[in-house]
């Protein structure tokens, strides 16, 4: 077996499984070597259902009195129904179409349940458990389990073994680094590291098999952005884009004046376009920090300069929003300056309208998806291209929007929180202007966390807040494979949520499953305030700007790294009003408690990704990615800060003695097929 064998040559591997493979983008063995877990499973000691472990994932070891009872449903599934006994309190267990577990079970007998405990009416249930032997489940309870990312109809434990079997049968080569980097370093080898993450044996040797893993990610990373550096030439600046005094005539009008740091990026990027190169700026600026309007008045002076420019957004409610927000201003101006705006979702009739728009101005503003860039989208004059929120493309991507001009500007913006001496190493090829400061008419906001014993009163609050005008978020827990969907989910939620509330609050409902038009009209909705509430999984995630909005409730927060609570609780605090996020905690863990008050120490996205990283063991240290920054397969940039330090130093050694990897063509083999994977962002 080779390397770049199609993964159908794995034993167990048929047509069938190749093609859901192949879906995740896993073609050959190196491919199914790479895919690494998501996350690991340690299965926890039985433990006794009590109302704080409501909603967690808990083992319980539980006597079954009767055999199980089947019977089908009205919908046609066959249901499999037994109670469980944990000393007296009793567990209902179900399961939808699994009767071959019937026969299993031995009444009077204990055994080991796993799964979300919840809570039906006042009765402890777990729904589709898993069943052990009391004695496996000692056995499997030592080990540490991989959990990958799969795709419907493909097992956990079918991804198990055709990783397994790839690793007995390939060979991964050790010779990679350079001898001396390889000595420097006295890393974990490679392939040793490779199928320790899959298949660890402790957490120490993890952690081991990571540092290797992220490092090689971060140098392959770092080398071929430094060589590119080296090779691609700047562009000369063909455009002429001057600062224009209807630009300060906007400024003066607006309610409000740019902060110290808005009006120095500002300053920076009008340097560049007057430079005589075309200008690479990242523009980095914490939620709210406010980067729209810089984007927007860098646009203004390039329309009135006689100039295209263009936005792209990830999302389609982030390109409409942005749609309406440019088009208010720019009437806010009373300049003449068309707006136009391309999502996917639009009809061909609209399409066609807004092409016209940019057939017929020269000095067009253009928003949109990643509509802009497909095929047969073409503009005039661009001068200036933007992307925000730039984690969320890939490098081709945003290749693909300057290529619609001739070599223009280029701005992207982040709202990942770095250190700038971090974004200098990651980003080496681009300048870096960061906003810190917010706008200063923001009041901190207040965060608190708190237990399902509390719902009522949170409930009460929303309650209030509505009464007072002001709009509430509220996001769902994060759902696993296993679960139910998210989409039902948040219908569920939503539903219970009007029992409980009445008639009198109107509920929006969005969710990742929706179709990008309706997902366009719940956030419209909530906008323009015609609903009071929006129950929703992360997709708000990003870059929504809902001022009037000055709630966030989060369920389940334990479930979700801190730099996304992060992310989420940024869509309040954006008026003047005073804003509140609620954290709710369903672990019964202290720990969780300690980890989910770093939120309420601090309101810098960067701090709170390093204290939550000091907090976790290295058990729960693997599923969470703090930052969506880079789509490094191991490496994260808050986690494996030393290794990317480290990736840096080396990477500038080596260039330093041998600028085109000449005397290295090991190294620059390795780079060649890491870039074939083409997962690096930049
Ligand atoms: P982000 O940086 O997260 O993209 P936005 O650009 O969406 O933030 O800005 C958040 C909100 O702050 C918007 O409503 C915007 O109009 C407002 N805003 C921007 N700059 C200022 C400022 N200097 N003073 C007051 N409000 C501002
Ligand atoms: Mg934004």
């Amino acid at each position: 077996m080779e390397l770049l064998s199609p993964v159908d040559t794995i034993k167990g591997v048929g047509e069938k499984i190749t093609k859901l493979l192949n879906k995740l983008g896993v073609y050959t063995i190196e491919d199914i070597l790479l895919f690494f877990p998501r996350t690991y499973l340690i299965y926890p000691s039985p433990s006794v259902p009590n109302p704080d472990s409501v909603g967690s994932l808990i083992s319980i070891s539980g006597r079954i009195k009767y055999s199980p009872k089947a019977f089908r449903s009205k919908s046609r599934m066959d249901i499999l129904s037994v109670t469980a006994y944990v000393g007296d309190i009793p567990v209902d267990l179900v399961w939808f179409n699994s009767n071959y577990l019937k026969g299993t079970f031995e009444p009077g007998k204990i055994y080991v349940f796993y799964g979300r405990l919840i809570n039906d009416n006042g009765h402890y249930k777990m729904s589709q458990p898993q069943v052990f032997e009391q004695d496996k489940y000692e056995a499997i309870k030592q080990q540490i389990l991989p959990i990958y990312p799969l795709s419907k109809g493909l097992s956990n434990n079918t991804v198990t073994k055709a990783v397994r079997e790839a690793l007995e049968h390939c060979r991964v080569s050790d010779d990679r680094l350079p001898i001396e980097l390889e000595n420097k370093n006295q890393f974990m080898p490679y392939s040793q590291a490779i199928s320790t993450y899959h298949f660890p044996e402790s957490f120490d040797k993890l952690v081991l098999a990571r540092k290797r893993l992220a490092y090689e990610e971060m140098f392959f990373f770092i080398l071929n952005s430094r060589l590119q550096e080296n090779n691609v030439a700047a562009y000369p600046n063909q455009f002429e884009i001057s600062h224009h005094k209807e630009v300060d005539d906007f400024m003066a009008q607006l309610p409000f004046s740019l902060t110290n740091d808005q009006q120095k990026v500002l300053d920076d990027i009008r340097e560049d376009l007057l430079g005589e190169f075309v200008s690479q700026r990242l523009i980095q600026g914490d939620v709210g920090s406010g980067k729209t309007i810089v984007a927007f008045l860098a646009m203004l002076d390039a329309a009135l300069s006689g100039y295209q420019s263009a936005i792209m957004a990830p999302t389609e409610v982030l390109a409409k929003q942005h749609y309406y927000t440019f088009s208010k201003w720019v009437e806010d101006s009373g300049l003449d300056i068309p707006v136009a705006l391309f999502t996917g979702s639009m009809k061909v009739s609209e399409k066609k309208a807004m092409q016209k728009l940019v057939d017929d101005n020269s000095n067009c503003m253009i928003i949109g998806t990643h509509a802009l860039i497909s095929e047969g989208r073409e503009f005039r004059e661009l001068a200036l291209v933007i992307t925000d929120e730039q984690h969320r493309f890939g490098v081709q991507q945003r290749d693909k929007l300057s290529g619609k001009g001739n070599h223009p500007h280029i701005i992207v913006m982040s709202a990942t929180p770095i250190p700038r001496t971090l974004a200098m190493i990651l980003y080496g090829n681009m300048h870096v202007s960061a906003i810190k400061e917010l706008p200063a008419n923001r009041l901190p906001i207040k965060t608190c966390v708190i237990k399902e014993s509390m719902r009522k009163s949170a409930y009460k609050f929303v309650v209030d807040e509505i009464a007072k005008g002001h709009q509430v978020y509220i996001i769902c827990p994060l759902v696993e494979a296993s679960e139910t969907t998210e989409a039902q989910n948040v219908t569920d939620y939503s539903k219970k949520l009007k029992d409980y509330l009445g008639d009198d609050y109107r509920i929006g409902v969005l969710h990742g499953k929706m179709k990008p038009a309706e997902k366009n009209q719940v956030m419209d909705e909530f906008a323009r305030h015609e609903t009071d509430i929006l129950v929703s999984t992360t997709v708000v995630e990003v870059g929504v700007n809902v001022p009037n909005a000055t709630v966030m409730m989060i369920e389940n927060a334990n479930r979700f790294g801190l730099a996304a609570l992060h992310q989420l609780r940024g869509r309040v605090g954006r008026g003047d009003a005073q804003s509140y996020c609620i954290l709710m905690n369903a672990s019964p863990d202290n720990r969780e408690s300690e980890r989910l008050n770093i939120m309420l120490k601090s309101n810098d996205g960067f701090y709170i990704a390093k204290e939550d990283l000091k907090l976790r063991g290295p058990g729960d240290m693997f599923g969470v990615r703090q930052s969506g920054e880079f789509s490094f397969r191991v490496a994260d940039i808050y986690q494996d800060a030393d290794e990317l330090e480290m990736a840096s130093e080396d990477v500038d050694m080596i260039i330093k003695e041998d600028p085109n990897l000449e005397s290295h063509p090991k190294l620059r083999s390795t780079l060649n097929s890491f870039l074939a994977d083409q997962f690096y962002v930049l």
